[in-house]
């Protein structure tokens, strides 16, 4: 049976064909985080999107368009949400002009008169609504405006949406852009021939979404090392009490479940034997390290605890392979970021091939200075967590397929 990441693998790349003379619409993933003035915090994500524009620009191209979409905005044209926000760092990562498309249909004429190597830059496509809908009508528009369609927005694969999956139903050639491929091949390196034992250390806040996923990925792991908040859902099964603490009293019996499947198939499961906790996660002033079982009324488990690092330290530096998604604790305020730093110091110190997804993951592995010592950051978090499940991400799914040799 051809696995899910195969068949990935298996589509059309932009490396084998042509674009001279082609109007290329391209799909990258433009959504970086911003602070509260608007400034971009990390550009990683533009950045990995430039050797598949480069690659359009130095072969000829007649026309560039790059569509992303910015943000989950409510109403159309909030400005808040304008990716007009990134064009002066996209013209200084790229070295020339980008123009801005408020209105792409008001622009098809001008997108179609061919004139080399111009870059265009769509306004964020969720202004309309058909995008998230996979609406028809948006994804034949958006294919009107070009010859190739390259989805290289790897961050967005795992959404059916009209310009990451609508759109290449009708368009003659469409093909996976470099970090679509790139990301692809790191995940396979991890998941199709890994060199054991493989740990899968997850942790974060997205109990819900991610807690099913891990009885779909122990068939794949040797270990499963379990921090931040969803370990709480995790010691609240095990009967301890978390009091305040973050945890998804929905989701007990299926932490037994997996605990109870991890068991059976021989996964060996690590949870965190002592906690940081605060009665005050905003100001925090009284914090302590307690065993797990000791958590204390109206206090939160806010980080693992220092007996804890060691222990995951430990199973780490026991692994080969490493995919880490979720960090330990609250990293954002510094007192309960010791946990995350450390597991981020004791992969990255490992002799191991180490993967990190997740936004809030790449960004503490930045924080703690790792960012170059882990083998693979991964710009997907949603994305490189449903290729673990085995899923084939739909923004593979609708593209030509490689020419076997
Ligand atoms: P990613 O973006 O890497 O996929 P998530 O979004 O699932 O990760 O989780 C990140 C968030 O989890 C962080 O904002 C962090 O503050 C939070 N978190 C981690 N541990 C805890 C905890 N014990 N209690 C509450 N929130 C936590
Ligand atoms: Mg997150």
């Amino acid at each position: 049976m051809t696995s899910n990441i195969a068949s990935m693998q298996a589509v059309k790349s932009l490396r084998s064909i042509d674009v001279s003379g082609k109007k290329v619409l391209i799909r990258v993933d433009f959504n970086v985080p911003v602070d509260e003035h608007g400034n971009i915090t990390d550009d990683r994500r533009i950045r990995a999107a430039l050797p598949t524009i480069n690659h359009c620009i130095d072969n000829n191209a007649c026309s560039i368009t790059l569509v992303s979409h910015f943000g989950d905005p409510k109403t159309p044209n909030d400005p808040k949400f304008s990716l007009r926000l990134i064009v002066k760092r996209l013209e200084r990562l790229l070295q020339r002009k980008v123009e801005f498309v408020e209105n792409f249909e008001n622009s098809k004429d001008e997108i179609a008169a061919c004139s080399l190597e111009r870059v265009f830059l769509l306004e964020n496509i969720r202004f309309y609504p058909g995008e998230k809908k996979n609406d028809s009508e948006l994804s034949r528009k958006l294919a009107s405006i070009c010859d190739v369609y390259v989805n290289d927005a790897f961050g967005a694969s795992h959404r059916k949406h009209a310009s990451t999956y609508g759109v290449a139903e009708f368009v003659p050639v469409k093909v996976a852009g470099f970090l679509m491929m790139r990301e692809i091949e790191a995940f396979a390196k991890a998941l199709e021939s890994p060199v054991r034992p493989i740990a899968l250390v997850v942790g974060g806040a997205k109990i819900s979404s991610k807690i099913t996923l891990l009885k779909s990925v122990l068939g794949k792991v040797d270990k499963l090392i379990i921090g931040g908040a969803m370990s709480n859902t995790f010691l609240q099964a095990l009967g301890y009490d978390m009091k305040a603490s973050r945890f998804e009293p929905d989701f007990i019996e299926t932490a037994k479940e997996v605990l109870a499947e991890a068991k059976e198939r021989g996964v060996k499961v690590y949870l965190p034997v002592d906690v940081v906790i605060t009665d005050n996660v905003e100001s925090p002033v009284d914090v302590k390290v307690v065993p797990a079982q000791d958590v204390m009324d109206g206090y939160k488990a806010v980080d693992i605890g220092p007996a804890s690092v060691k222990l995951f330290s430990e199973a780490i530096a026991l692994s080969n392979t490493i995919i880490w998604n979720g960090p330990m604790g609250i990293f954002e305020i510094d007192k309960f970021s010791k946990g995350t730093f450390k597991i981020a110091n004791a992969i990255a110190e490992c002799y191991a091939y180490t993967i990190v997804g997740g936004g809030d993951t790449a960004d503490a592995v930045d924080r703690a200075g790792e960012a170059d010592n882990f083998s693979f950051i991964s710009t997907g978090g949603g994305a490189s967590l449903e290729l673990l499940e085995g899923k084939i991400l739909p923004g593979f799914e609708n593209l030509d397929k490689a020419e076997r040799a």
